[in-house]
């Protein structure tokens, strides 16, 4: 739907069009249209309310919630609906809303409070007596799915709330979300894994709230911050002073610099542009600010129109999106082969820095979307760092134009490219290309990895051009007569380089294992691995069964991970890395003591009646344990439920202390 809605069929068609986008948006976290062009017809959708209000249809998304259930989760009653928020675009719309709100409430004096506009997934956690009973997602707004047990894997959720003059019954209101950080490894993972890459974080952390498997959204390492409380407590007033009872209970909110409360419409704005310029620092998305009357009396005064409360609004920023040329599009050789296509932009600005460069991800995803050499394309800048094209302007399309295929070998080995069985992603399949060789080292010094400074990748360009290194190892053998020769090196830059190489040797076991480049092991994997091993020994024992009994290591994961250690070259190369003096440590954990589980290693086996079992780990895990997925001399209990399997045998053969699912909740207090 472009133009203007002119007839009640069109209205209706509308209506029919945005519960649609809704459903792909909601239900399957996979939009098909940007928010901005969504928000353009949902203006449209209330402006012809506003002039028909005879035409509104009760299920218009102006008027309700949309999210229908899952499959798979039980539905339950909020005690309160959940509603959503009207979205202001500009200061104009802005402050017309207070307009609004000081006409309805009389002109009296009307404080806000103004709080960031978390962009992820809205939940409601339900305490009864200080104690989570069950976390909810918005649903249609009066009932939701019950996803308790996916809220527990959020470490910062407290099952018991803190302080006194809790009530007895309490809706808390919050965001769960991703980390941009964490969303950025989980999509590497996931394009590794030949699977589709989240759009960006909310649909990640949308998406993720509603599997059904709690073991793998643990891995998602949601998160979460709380900004409202339903059928509130008294005796709290202002909205202001709900963030701090938030506080106070051990809920996990906002940093108070991004609250604040305002007087007047000049000290909102100014916070918003406070904000704004701050967005690129957040660790995670926002897309604006949220403003709410402070005065919780004056919210029911104000009361709710459609799905809309009237005393709270979104000042949503600017989409940060912009309109350029592709020049070229040309292939980056990935550490494993991987090709991936990336456009060569006209340079243009875009949210505070110049771009030029645009992933295009994969042949289908080019295909898909028809992106050709010299088309005018929208580019945008969501979560991830790189910007990507969002559509194609296909009336400036020179005549000319033709649909880009994938080259047919390598741009640096010319070797043919391979397009493997059930992968998105092509090939190329020579490990001794030189493309894979510069990205195998300059991965291995990168930020996540060895994280050693000043090693970008012109410098790793150059050091192998110049034959000093061909293998990571050889970066320890650097000295200041080798780096002299560097073109542009002088004293100061070489020094630096020096020290970063030389600081690098103390790194941490996680550090030294996700340098190692194997295939499927990202930052997650490699913390896992190097928490069960404990040290390098420990996982270079481990063999394809016992890497695929850990807690979060797929199949897929510990064959190759068991590939990679079983190979020689892979071997020596570690031995060359110690032998020049790369000693990797296991990070020290924070210390939790006075619980007898602090520093024990725990193996659970069996089912338990009154914990899954990744909600046991994490009871562990909070009190300084640490749980294994195979039984060693090394454990120090195992956990036995109702019938164990093998672990339980080999406990009792090696002579570990095993404890009953009675026993692990007496130690628990
Ligand atoms: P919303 O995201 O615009 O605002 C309401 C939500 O904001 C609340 O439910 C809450 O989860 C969240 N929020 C974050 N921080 C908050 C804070 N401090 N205080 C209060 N709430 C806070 O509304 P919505 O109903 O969740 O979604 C509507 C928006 O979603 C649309 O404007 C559009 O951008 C997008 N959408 C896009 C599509 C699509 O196809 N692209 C489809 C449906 C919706």
């Amino acid at each position: 739907m472009k133009k203007e809605v002119q007839s009640r069929q069109e209205y209706t068609l509308l209506v029919e069009e945005m519960i649609e986008h809704d459903r792909h948006y909601y239900d399957e976290c996979k939009p098909k249209i940007s928010d901005r062009e969504y928000d353009r017809l949902m203006h449209e959708l209330l402006r012809v309310e506003k002039e028909y209000p005879e035409w509104t249809l009760p299920q218009s998304p102006t008027q309700r919630v949309s999210e229908g259930p899952t499959k798979g989760f039980e539905q339950k009653a909020h005690l309160s609906p959940m509603l959503s928020l009207a979205n202001t675009y500009s200061e104009e719309e802005f402050s017309d809303w207070i307009k609004r709100v000081d006409k309805r409430l009389e002109s009296k004096k009307v404080n806000f409070c103004c709080e960031l506009k978390i962009d992820g997934t809205a939940v409601s956690l339900y305490y009864e007596k200080g104690e989570l009973v069950h976390a909810l997602t918005r649903g249609n707004g009066r009932k939701g799915d019950d996803v308790t047990r996916n809220i527990k894997t959020i470490s910062l959720v407290p099952l018991k709330l803190k302080g006194k003059n809790i009530p007895d019954k309490m809706e808390i209101r919050g965001e769960v979300f991703l980390s941009l950080a964490t969303f950025r490894t989980l999509n590497e993972q996931r394009e590794k894994e030949g699977l589709e890459p989240f759009a960006n974080p909310r649909n990640a952390a949308a998406g993720s709230l509603k599997l059904l498997d709690p073991r793998i959204v643990a891995k998602r390492k949601l998160n979460l911050i709380c900004y409202g409380v339903a059928a509130r407590p008294s005796p709290e007033s202002t909205q202001f002073d709900i963030f701090h009872f938030l506080k106070g209970t051990g809920l996990p909110v906002c940093k108070s610099d991004y609250i604040l409360r305002a007087e007047s419409l000049e000290e909102v704005l100014q916070f918003a542009e406070k904000i704004q310029e701050k967005r690129e620092d957040l660790a995670y998305e926002i897309d604006g600010i949220v403003v709410k009357v402070d005065d919780l009396h004056q919210h029911d005064i104000l009361g709710v129109a459609g799905k809309r409360p009237r005393y709270a609004v979104a000042y949503k920023f600017a989409a940060e999106e912009a309109e350029t040329r592709i020049n070229e599009i040309v292939i980056q050789v990935g550490r494993s082969g991987v090709l991936t296509p990336v456009a060569e932009l006209e340079p243009v600005h875009l949210a505070g820095s110049t771009i030029s460069r645009a992933t295009l991800h994969n042949a289908d995803e080019i295909a898909r979307k028809d992106i050709r050499v010299g088309d005018w394309v929208t580019i945008e800048k969501g979560g991830d760092v790189i910007p990507k094209v969002v559509k194609v302007d296909l009336k400036k399309r020179a005549k000319a134009s033709v649909p880009w295929k994938m080259p047919k070998n390598c741009p640096i080995c010319k070797t043919e490219v391979v397009n493997l069985e059930g992968e998105v992603a092509f090939r190329c399949p020579n490990p001794k290309c030189e493309g894979q060789r510069m990205r195998r080292i300059f991965y291995f010094a990168s930020k996540p990895a060895m994280d050693i400074d000043n090693m970008g990748e012109r410098v790793v360009e150059q050091l192998i051009e110049t034959g000093l290194v061909s293998r990571p190892s050889d970066i320890y053998t650097l000295d200041e007569a080798a780096l002299s020769e560097l073109e542009g090196f002088k004293e100061k830059s070489i020094q630096n380089l020096l020290e970063s190489i030389d600081a690098s040797r103390n790194c941490t076991l996680a550090r030294f294992i996700m340098g190692l480049g194997i295939k499927f092991v990202g930052a997650e994997t490699a913390e896992l691995l190097a928490d069960e091993a404990g040290d390098l020994d420990r996982l270079l024992e481990m063999d394809e069964d016992t890497l695929a009994q850990i807690d979060g290591i797929g199949d897929k994961t510990a064959h190759a991970i068991s590939e990679y250690l079983d190979d020689e070259e892979n071997l020596k190369e570690i031995e060359r890395l110690l032998s020049h003096g790369v000693s990797p440590q296991k990070k020290a954990k924070k210390k939790v003591s006075g619980h007898p589980f602090a520093g024990k290693s725990f193996v659970l086996t069996g089912g338990l009646e009154h914990f899954t079992r990744s909600e046991a780990s994490d009871l562990i895990k909070e009190r300084g344990g640490r749980v294994s997925g195979s039984v060693s001399k090394k454990t120090d209990y195992v956990l036995v439920g109702e019938d164990p399997g093998s672990k339980y045998e080999k406990a009792k053969e090696l002579g570990v202390t095993t404890i009953t699912e009675a026993q692990f909740r007496k130690l628990l207090d």
